[in-house]
């Protein structure tokens, strides 16, 4: 066999890149004598945390005598708020959120979360010159919003002796107070400088670069449906935010606190729940950037189950779905050593199973997490065939062909161009049980007792790259590892996805003689790659992106977005992914310094209701030869796949009580389906509020017709006195979700509550 060059054209500039700053030993060039064809997997560059910067500039005002800076401030208003009318019978309200913000990016922080939810929500932009308000109520009994988030107070720097104020007038506010009493609705603000009208004082502002203050939840009793533990405590890090006292504990209960810190001793007020003569707010002396914090994506649970009281047009699902490429196939291992190679062994493997049950048995009630993994056949075939290599049991030998000069990332190819690399002797498929047996990691697999701890799913034959693949070759790299995963069993696991294809090294998307290759084949749903804008959907982060003739050359096909890691396919150990991550993803620091960065990264995903699978590979479970790992106290030998994953779960149990569940790839891309389904039905709900005994007794689901081809979860803080035969899920702590199905027609569906919910 011929000597084959074995680095990926593309990472070219990077490693020269790496090469001119630093003095670090870089993988050259290696010869093998067999052809490897897995070496072209995309090194994708995760976003990095970074602190966002304050949405204006601070300005410094007195408070006791001292200066503080802010770049907000308390929206104020003087203008007497009547008492709810008592004798409006049947009044109804929707349960849209109106989103007050200074701009798009601002309003992100408030809406992010709600779409998380899926819970329906309106954006109203406030420029500096003001604006007219919505139609809060169309009748004295038709409440047009469910509830009510202001960000920074919409307050714009006026200059002089103004300052910062609310660009919505003090008539605005006393018309949504009004409106609050009136329909009992609640509002949050968020990042608002305390004052003495929401019963506080500021005690200062903080903190400056580098300075740490800790948040925490202190009290979810009036949101015991967020399923938030007290006391945990999170970064404020990049947050400008307000500590505050209580002045007034007859109007403000706090819900939230800061820590100790520079410049503060004890800790103090950071949210108050405000009761004002029956209008009800919560409000936070703390700036939001979900598109960055974890933090903010934790906090905004507390608004959302306190705003909705639990009831909503929506639900909440943490999926933690960690997907691992490339099994059977080796893998060139990036450092330190030249000539290495990588590949799994059934001791790693069997650790992984007894792993995935300690994770269990630490996760809150109703958990379900295994790890998914991506299968390459002809890795199978290439060791039973080197295994036997003179008794010739894999005649006629694996897929052999000679290296693929890579395209552009997104380059499109026109369709029926290219030229086939497979064999034209290869037509069917040829091995047979003796030769896949010849492979100890096959044997393994084989027991059902392996097979079925873990989920699978294609990721093609020979990991041939598809950007410039011809229909022929992408045909026999799904047909041919279709019909190995039939003789070996995998296709009857127990969590196997017929219809699911992780493309190789995410290939093919825009070569629509593969896509309609897959098609063609059963496969409709695969997976992306997060850190490329071309496959994901603009309209909406939750959605998946359905190919097109114009940008896929082939339509139908879903794309479902996938979040890549720092842990990199071609490390084993973390000496490796650290120093691919400083080289090719302006890393800086060791092991721990990556670990937090991935759990401050992916938590702020999870916290943030995504349920898109994670990027790993078979290299990343190595466990033999893995290093110790301390996490929170604990020291064990851990794979990579296993820190990860341990570091990400035990903040999400720290943090909350929500079950975390794994969903096998052909189950994900449904859910991601039906939440596009079910948005474009545009659902809601209508609260129906008795005024006199301040109560909510019943809700109404309403969609575009009445109708919708997917179900509508309705989440509820209690029990209903009839679910109408819907289908329900309450798993571990969760509150209950019915997942309504509207057929149209004139009767509407709705759900009475057997204790109504107090307004
Ligand atoms: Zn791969």
């Amino acid at each position: 066999m011929k000597p084959v060059f074995l680095l990926c054209v593309s990472l070219l500039p990077v490693l020269i890149n790496a090469l001119a700053r630093s003095r670090v030993l870089i993988p050259l060039p290696i010869a093998t004598d067999r052809i490897e064809v897995h070496s072209h997997e995309h090194v994708p560059r995760p976003n990095i945390l970074r602190a966002g910067p304050n949405p204006m500039p601070l300005n410094s005002g007195p408070v006791d005598g001292r200066s503080i800076p802010h770049n907000t401030t308390s929206a104020t208003t003087t203008a007497a708020v009547k008492a709810r009318e008592l004798l409006v019978a049947s009044t109804k309200v929707q349960s849209t959120v109106l989103i007050l913000a200074r701009d798009t990016l601002s309003a992100y922080s408030a809406s992010s979360g709600l779409n998380g939810y899926g819970i329906p929500f309106e954006v109203v932009v406030v420029p500096q010159t003001g604006i007219t308000l919505p139609v809060l109520n169309s009748s004295s009994s038709a409440g047009n919003y469910g509830a009510i988030v202001v960000v920074s107070e919409v307050s714009y720097n006026y200059g002089g002796t103004l300052g910062f104020q609310s660009a919505i007038t003090a008539a605005q506010w006393a018309q949504i107070y009004q409106y609050q009493v009136s329909f009992g609705v609640r509002a949050v603000r968020l990042d608002v400088f305390p004052s003495t009208d929401l019963g506080v004082t500021a005690i200062g502002g903080c903190c400056n670069d580098g300075v740490e203050q800790l948040i925490q939840i202190s009290d979810t009793s009036a949101f015991p449906t967020s399923g938030l533990k007290v006391g945990a405590g999170v970064s404020t890090q990049g947050l400008w935010h307000y500590p505050a006292t209580i002045l007034n504990a007859t109007i403000a209960t706090p819900f939230a606190t800061f820590g100790p810190s520079a410049g503060f001793p004890a800790s103090s007020v950071a949210g108050v729940i405000n009761n004002i003569n029956d209008r009800q707010q919560m409000v936070f002396f703390i700036g939001f950037a979900t598109e960055w914090s974890s933090t903010s994506n934790y906090l905004q649970h507390a608004w959302i189950h306190w705003a909705t009281r639990g009831l909503y047009a929506g639900y909440r699902r943490i999926n933690l779905n960690t997907q691992v490429d490339d099994m059977f196939l080796e893998s060139d291992i990036y450092y330190p050593a030249i000539n290495r190679t990588f590949i799994i062994t059934p001791t790693d493997l069997d650790q992984h199973i007894a792993w995935m049950d300690s994770v269990n048995s630490r996760l809150p009630a109703g958990s379900n997490y295994f790890i998914e993994v991506g299968h390459n056949g002809n890795g199978n075939i290439e060791t039973a065939d080197d295994i036997n290599a003179n008794e010739r049991i894999c005649r006629p030998g694996p897929i052999e062909y000679g290296d693929q000069i890579d395209t552009a990332l997104e380059f499109q190819k026109p369709l029926g161009t290219g030229t086939d690399i497979w064999p034209t002797t290869a037509t069917t498929y040829p091995y047979n049980v003796t030769c896949t047996a010849g492979d100890l990691l096959m044997n393994w697999w084989s027991q059902p007792s392996n097979m079925n701890a873990y989920a699978h799913v294609s990721h093609t034959f020979t990991h041939e790259d598809e950007n410039n693949a011809t229909f022929a070759d992408v045909n026999r790299e799904i047909s041919w590892n279709q019909a190995w995963l039939t003789q070996v069993g995998i296709a009857s696991a127990t969590k196997w996805s017929p219809k699911g294809l992780i493309p190789p090294a995410i290939t093919g998307l825009h070569n629509g003689d593969a896509l309609r290759a897959w098609q063609t084949n059963g496969i409709v749903q695969v997976v992306g790659d997060n850190t490329r804008p071309a496959l994901m959907n603009t309209q909406n982060e939750f959605w998946p992106l359905i190919t097109t003739v114009a940008d896929n050359g082939f339509a139908g096909i879903q794309i479902s977005p996938r979040w890549a890691t720092n842990i990199y396919y071609n490390c084993d150990l973390p000496i490796c992914t650290v120093q691919e991550w400083i080289n090719t993803s302006a890393g800086n620091g060791d092991w721990y310094a990556l670990l937090d960065l991935e759990q401050a990264t992916n938590t702020r995903h999870l916290l943030g209701l995504h349920r898109d699978p994670f990027m790993f590979h078979q290299a990343n479970l190595n466990y033999v030869t893995a290093d110790l790992t301390t996490i929170n106290g604990v020291t064990a030998k851990l794979s990579m796949l296993q820190a990860w994953v341990e570091v990400v779960t035990q903040e999400m149990v720290r943090l909350t009580n929500w079950p975390i569940i794994s969903l096998k790839h052909d189950d994900f891309s449904v859910e991601f389906s039906n939440r596009m389904t079910r948005d474009q039905c545009v659902p809601s709900l209508v609260y129906s509020v008795d005024p006199a005994a301040k109560t909510i007794t019943d809700v109404t689901v309403t969609a575009n017709g009445n109708t919708c081809g997917a179900e509508i979860p309705v989440t509820v803080p209690g029990p209903v006195t009839d679910t109408q035969g819907f289908r329900t899920e309450q798993v571990g702590s969760d509150p209950l979700t019915i997942w309504v199905t509207l057929t149209g027609g004139a009767v509407l569906t709705s759900f009475t509550f057997i204790a109504p919910i107090p307004l």
